[in-house]
């Protein structure tokens, strides 16, 4: 049986105890891609408050002010740094007291978290790092947002011994696709990124999506194989699912798109296990939203019973994830 690198055993084996992924949202942030920079309306499955709970909590205050890079002066820095606190010590607190985990990664998880001003970034991060007992920073983005004065900056927190981590939305290699969804930029550029962040000693984590609409199982695995190529260090893998309030919502209520099933979800995720190498690591292959907002596919609700159903089959093929 071969045990899988999940995020979990790479943090036990390089730091030699559990470390726990905290995820923070934070107010004022948004995506070029919802705010017209690059496109209005942002992808079609787009919903953070379905991805963070947090954001909900952050949606009911002041949110007049948007960041971007051009911003020039931010007057909701120091909420955003309270805030950053606030949501850290709840969870460190909750993780410390049920599980007795005592080091924590903060995860910079809502909309694109280097669509700001250096400054604003710049102070956000310290502080992040600078929380008690914080090993390192994983910050989701864009291929396109990410300046190299952001890589400079994170590249100084790897010599001073963080864990820096970026996560890309790739979501798939195929330009037909990401215009479909609305992604606002193309697979250009990509691998250049990639390879310039891995160049910074910054860790990067490439997400894709099975399930797009007009993808086939040939065309996901594609896409896989072809992020692997890039020399990723990790990966995170989620079927797609639809809330309410996005196009893809409308879509499938007007019969133009249908979810993808748990059986063939799994059937991917085990072909992708015998082609990602066992250096990258997996750091999720499961997603879900549990409250009213999700539409379908209804195995989406629970992500215990959908990562029960794929460890198992996973097993069988023997790897033990
Ligand atoms: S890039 Fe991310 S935050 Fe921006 S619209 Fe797409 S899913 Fe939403």
């Amino acid at each position: 049986m071969r045990e899988v690198l999940t995020l979990g055993r790479y943090f036990k084996k390089r730091f030699g105890q559990r470390v726990r992924k905290i995820p923070i949202s934070l107010q004022g942030f948004t995506c070029p891609n919802i705010d017209g920079r690059v496109a209005r309306g942002g992808c079609i499955y787009c919903c953070n408050e379905s991805f963070s709970p947090s954001l909900i909590k952050i949606n009911r205050l002041d949110n007049r002010v948007k960041m971007h890079f051009d911003l020039k002066e931010n007057p909701i820095l120091d909420s955003q740094v309270a805030q950053l606190r606030e949501q850290f010590f709840w969870h460190a607190d909750f993780h410390k007291d049920k599980f007795e985990i005592t080091k924590f990664m903060i995860y910079l998880q809502s909309y694109t978290n280097t669509y700001a001003p250096f400054e604003t970034l710049k102070r956000l991060f310290d502080e992040a790092l600078g929380l008690p007992n914080v090993v390192g920073i994983s910050i989701g983005t864009r291929i396109d947002c990410v300046s190299d004065e952001v890589l400079d900056l994170l590249e100084g927190y790897v010599r001073e011994g963080k864990e820096v981590w970026i996560e890309y939305g790739i979501q798939s290699i195929f330009p037909q696709t990401l215009e479909l969804i609305n992604r606002g930029h193309g697979i250009q550029g990509a691998y250049e990124q990639v390879e310039k962040t891995r160049k910074k000693g910054v860790k990067v984590c490439a997400h894709l999506i099975y399930g797009l609409p007009k993808e086939s199982h040939e065309m996901m695995i594609a896409s896989l194989r072809e992020v692997v190529r890039w020399g990723i260090d990790g990966i995170k893998i989620h079927p797609l699912y639809v809330v309410s309030n996005t196009k893809l919502a409308k879509m499938y209520k007007d019969g133009e798109y249908t979810p993808i099933s748990l059986e063939e979800y799994t059937q991917l995720v085990l072909q992708s296990f015998q082609e990602i190498p066992e250096s990258v690591v997996i750091h999720r292959i499961s997603s879900g939203a549990h409250d009213d907002m999700l539409i379908a596919p209804k195995w989406c609700f629970d992500k215990n019973i959908q990562m029960r159903y794929i460890r198992e089959k996973l097993r069988e093929i023997g790897f033990e994830y």
